[in-house]
């Protein structure tokens, strides 16, 4: 059976509550070997421990000693060519995330794994001091993070992301940070001046207002209410900001589409972007999974409505309608979006951010605190 098929009889034989029982305060409800893997595991309750209840999953950290910090890409359908991610894996566990599938090349599943196997990077400040250092450099906008989410639990301690601003900052590099977290509002201290150079743009991702969906959508990610506080801080203090309606599910979140355009632009946010669902590789199984069972009455509907858009497909790969689709419903969501972001005064500018102030300060540290990432 194809890899992605696995999944798929994963979910026509689940028992949903037992599910949702192993998974407390996760998003993904299985963690079903990744697509690279010769044999394919699943748990499977043999009666014996019917009487002990499921441990409760933690989250573990992995250490990554990478080369390089800053990766390019070549994609025509995203407006940035390098990215910065200090984390693979995200705990908020958005059972959408499009990163997950990243985990199968770990040997790990990009189920329950994806959201508590976390790979972290702490040597990224210094890799990054070393690579805008270099005489070869040319500076251009660094989309941060372009992978899992930069202001995901684990900052908090580890404060990776607040490293990489620093050094952005001290270079007066132009970087564009996109999150779900209200942990950005802790380094307003470093984006604020940023922003008054023109440096800095900041995406929230802002999906629903409805606390339910958003807690069992999105488990570990800041309410939506402190994601509009999010907003309003830090349009105040200068920082534009874009509200990320993505993705948007048809019949479960998209209803909603003008109320959160309204909602962030009463906020402070000056632009508005959206991406249709996208359910590449093993992200449909587990998004089917998690919607028969926490939505079973319109489970339905929502991908009848998504295939709709994507040509009888769970998801199409290519650049012109992996982000949007295409078809009568596409369209109409497309029409709605651009007819409320007109009616809001939404994407009328753009302010495109500086990279003639780049400047590479001495050379120092940029080898020598290498040796700080060294095993004991
Ligand atoms: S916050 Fe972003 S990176 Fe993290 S799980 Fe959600 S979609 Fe993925």
């Amino acid at each position: 059976m194809p890899p992605q098929e696995r999944w798929k009889s994963r979910s026509l034989a689940a028992d949903w509550s037992e599910l949702r029982d192993q998974a407390r305060g996760r998003g993904a409800l299985s963690n079903a070997s990744g697509r690279f893997e010769r044999q394919y595991a699943e748990p499977f309750d043999d009666g014996w421990l019917q009487e002990e209840k499921p441990a409760t999953l933690k989250t573990e950290t992995i250490l990554e000693k990478p080369r390089t910090i800053i990766t390019y890409n070549t994609s025509p359908d995203i407006g940035f060519d390098r990215t910065i991610n200090p984390y693979k894996g995200c705990e908020h566990g958005c059972i959408y995330c499009f990163a997950r599938p990243n985990h199968a090349y770990r040997g790990l599943s990009p189920g329950l794994d994806f959201e508590t196997k976390i790979f972290v990077k702490p040597s990224a400040p210094v890799l990054l001091r070393r690579e805008l250092s270099k005489k070869t450099y040319k500076p251009s906008p660094i989309q941060f993070a372009g992978d899992t989410d930069i202001y995901q639990p684990l900052e908090k301690e580890l404060r990776i992301a607040r490293g990489i601003l620093e050094v952005l900052s001290e270079f007066n590099h132009p970087v564009m940070l996109i999150t779900k977290s209200a942990l950005i509002l802790r380094d307003l201290d470093l984006l604020a001046p940023m922003a008054e150079k023109g440096l800095v743009s900041v995406a929230i991702s802002f999906t629903s207002l409805d606390h339910q969906l958003s807690r069992v959508m999105e488990p570990r990610c800041a309410a939506p209410h402190r994601r509009l506080d999010a907003m309003r801080e830090l349009s105040g203090a200068g920082i534009p900001v874009t509200a990320m309606t993505a993705p948007l599910i048809p019949a479960l979140n998209e209803p909603e589409l003008e109320q959160l355009l309204e909602a962030a632009a009463d906020a402070g946010a000056r632009r508005a972007g959206y991406v249709l669902l996208r359910l590449p590789l093993e992200i449909a199984g587990l998004f089917t999974e998690w919607l028969e069972a926490h939505y079973p009455d319109r489970a339905r509907r929502v991908m009848s409505l998504l295939r709709g858009m994507h040509n009888g497909h769970d998801y199409r790969s290519e650049w012109a309608v992996r982000q949007r689709g295409d078809g009568p419903y596409a369209q109409l969501i497309a029409a709605r979006f651009r007819n409320t972001t007109r009616r809001l005064g939404l994407n009328s500018a753009r302010a495109a951010l500086r990279t003639d102030l780049f400047c590479a300060p001495s050379q120092k540290d940029t080898g020598s605190q290498m040796g700080l990432f060294d095993d004991p």
